[in-house]
């Protein structure tokens, strides 16, 4: 079948998160199952977008209420992704270097959604099926259904993928003009608590909806931003699908990024040397337990808890644990973290900024990966550190309750249930012991290094779900 992916991001091309692996790793596997996939995403001007050959293939205008935008549609060249990448590049709108956070976001992803269905629509070929990720392609299966420029496309079967449900991207209805024409009478599809909101015109007027975890679809029962009765009416055309990860870039056997690659049968040396490295860019002892963070400073993360249980696992245990802290985000949570490393001199240290090699020396050269989470559809990071043989200690909630067994119960982490600094502090404490108990914390680490959380698996019940809704006449 023909898949499109229409998303915000796509690793290598462009990356804030979760979504970009997913979206970057997803349809090589969907590919290699026999289906022909493509992925768009918008040309945002990132190290990726300058370094590659692209062709034009399509060009037009995206009418945008009583905006013009000059747009084109641009193919990889290579195909060395394992799927075609597409970019809709909108120089007003995209070629900015990052990838949220300008005034006209709204703008900016609803034109990125008219240009690329614009784009599918002119081919003359109508595809199986369209996988929108998260709020900002929300819009295309109302558009699909309901817009008439689209009317040959409305037999098009979607699904949105849920990554993150607190991100919802509202507007008022102030700018409803901006969407191309469509039957008024079908208004109340684009309407949630007097906003457009466009995650839930997603969530209502798609085929399927899929989580990242079997966890997180039910946690949005109760805990969606206020979308939590929605979820519960649509739950028969929903799926919670665990996320896995792309073992071919995440190999510590043959990852590039790191400062000695290895395998479960000699991890030991490995993650010896990669420590080795890690504790001497950031003047740390290699000697002691590094626990490490990686991600965005915010209180979804639980990155407000981090500097306060920091200082806490530090003052008890001074002489025994490192920490590390590689992020950005909330600008108070930052500097307070960047205070920290005039205290513990030697024992912590905080990167502030994004750094895809440093994120990979940290999964190879830590010894546990901290993810306090308060929210956590799925998480990848304890994926990736399991991978590398790095311990994690999680918050029991969405993603990180499906993966993460706590190792008192013979499993591959740490667990506790809270989102307190008393609740981290004292999983610190028995990271700290079991470290110690040299046999023991071997034994989880190999768990954890020997699952199996490849996309293989995962991507045939993607496409479970497209084979039904391709079969379903209507919702
Ligand atoms: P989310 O998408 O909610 O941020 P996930 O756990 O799903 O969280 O995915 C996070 C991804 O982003 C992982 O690949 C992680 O390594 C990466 N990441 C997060 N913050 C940084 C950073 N500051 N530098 C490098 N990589 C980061």
């Amino acid at each position: 079948m023909e898949i499109f992916h229409i998303s915000a991001e796509c690793y290598p091309m462009a990356k804030v998160g979760g979504l970009a692996d997913v979206v970057g790793a997803l349809p090589k596997y969907q590919k290699n199952a026999g289906n022909e996939v493509r992925v768009v995403v918008p040309a945002y001007d990132t190290k990726f977008r300058k370094e590659n050959d692209f062709e034009c293939v399509h060009w037009g205008t995206v009418k945008l209420g009583n905006f013009n935008f000059p747009f084109s549609v641009l193919k990889e060249c290579t195909d060395k992704l394992g799927y075609e990448l597409y970019l809709i590049e909108i120089n007003e709108l995209f070629n900015r270097p990052n990838i949220y956070g300008y005034e006209d976001d709204i703008e900016r992803f609803l034109s990125f959604q008219i240009a690329a269905l614009d784009w599918i629509i002119a081919r003359n070929k109508v595809p199986d099926i369209i996988n929108c990720h998260d709020h900002h392609t929300g819009l295309i299966p109302f558009l699909l259904k309901f817009a008439y420029k689209y009317e040959n496309l409305k037999d098009v079967k979607t699904a949105i993928t849920i990554h993150n449900g607190l991100y919802q991207g509202w507007f008022g209805f102030d700018k409803l003009y901006y969407l191309p024409e469509f039957d008024l009478k079908h208004v109340g599809f684009l309407e949630w608590n007097n906003s457009i909101n466009s995650l839930a015109v997603g969530v209502k007027c798609a085929n399927a909806v899929t989580t990242v975890s079997p966890s997180y679809l039910d946690e949005i029962n109760y805990n969606a931003n206020g979308l939590e009765s929605l979820f519960n009416t649509v739950r028969n055309k929903s799926k919670g699908i665990l996320n896995g990860i792309d073992i071919e870039i995440w190999n510590p056997l043959k990852d590039p990024m790191i400062a000695a690659n290895y395998s479960i049968e000699n991890f030991e040396i490995g993650k010896q040397k990669n420590k080795e490295k890690l504790c001497e860019q950031f003047d740390l002892d290699p000697a002691k337990p590094l626990f490490s963070f990686i991600g965005r400073l915010f209180e979804e993360k639980g990155g407000d808890l981090l500097p306060q249980a920091s200082a806490l696992a530090l003052s008890e245990h001074f002489e025994d644990i490192n920490i590390l802290i590689l992020g950005s985000g909330n600008s108070e949570i930052e500097s307070h973290l960047i205070q920290l490393r005039n205290d513990y001199k030697g024992n912590y240290n905080v990167f502030i900024g994004y750094n895809e090699d440093l994120a990979h020396l940290i999964y190879a050269g830590s010894d546990y990966i901290l993810m306090p989470s308060r929210v956590e559809p799925c998480g990848l990071n304890q994926m990736y550190a399991m991978r590398y043989g790095t311990i994690p200690i999680v918050r029991r909630t969405g993603g990180l309750r499906d993966t993460v067994i706590d190792f008192g119960d013979d499993g591959n982490g740490i667990c506790h249930d809270q989102a307190s600094v008393a609740d981290i502090c004292y999983s610190i404490n028995r990271a700290v012991r079991l470290y110690e108990d040299k046999l023991n914390f071997n034994k989880v680490l190999k768990k954890g290094m020997s699952a199996d959380h490849s996309w293989e698996s995962v991507c045939q019940e993607y496409i479970e779900i497209y084979n039904l809704i391709i079969q379903q006449n209507e919702i």
